[in-house]
């Protein structure tokens, strides 16, 4: 499995973003033009280009959770630990059967690389492998199917 592996909204902030046919969309539109504590407009009309200097940034600095996303970037690693243990357990209660027996039937295995999104973040794209007990060279058991490892990822990422 390919994953993603994005994360929360610390704030909202510009964007580019395109419709179906490629056209530019507006970044936030707000039909009824609310106004954030600190008097900034909550959305934005405004079509940006990819390039555009504001898109990442904050609508609005003082609303936005810096210390949250420095926080997040910061220890990035742990949620990412978290899910790898998370995993086997999602995978093992979706067989009813126990983590030992699970390791003892296959091996699961990373690739991941973090990237820094326009609005500064981490976020990991993560190759996620079955294996058989002896690693790439041996097939995984019949019943560990990429749907189930699919729903495994999800149960251990929520
Ligand atoms: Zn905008
Ligand atoms: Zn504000």
């Amino acid at each position: 499995m390919f994953a993603t592996f994005t994360a929360p909204s610390f704030g909202a902030v510009h964007a580019h973003r395109t419709g179906k046919n490629g056209a530019i969309l507006p970044c936030r539109p707000r039909r009824d033009h609310p106004i954030c504590e600190h008097g900034r407009p909550e959305g934005c009309g405004a079509r940006h280009d990819r390039d555009d200097p504001q898109v990442g940034q904050p609508l609005c600095a003082s609303c936005y959770d810096y210390r949250g996303a420095v926080l997040r970037n910061a220890h990035a690693g742990e949620p990412w630990r978290r899910f790898t243990q998370a995993l086997l357990a999602a995978l093992a209660r979706l067989l009813g059967i126990r983590r030992t027996h699970l390791r003892a039937a296959l091996r699961l295995s990373y690739a991941k690389v973090a990237e820094y999104q326009t609005r500064g973040l981490v976020h990991f794209h993560a190759v996620i492998r079955l294996d058989g007990p002896d690693g790439p060279t041996a097939p995984p058991p019949g019943w560990a199917t990429v749907p189930l490892l699919d729903e495994a990822i999800r149960h251990a990422a929520a």
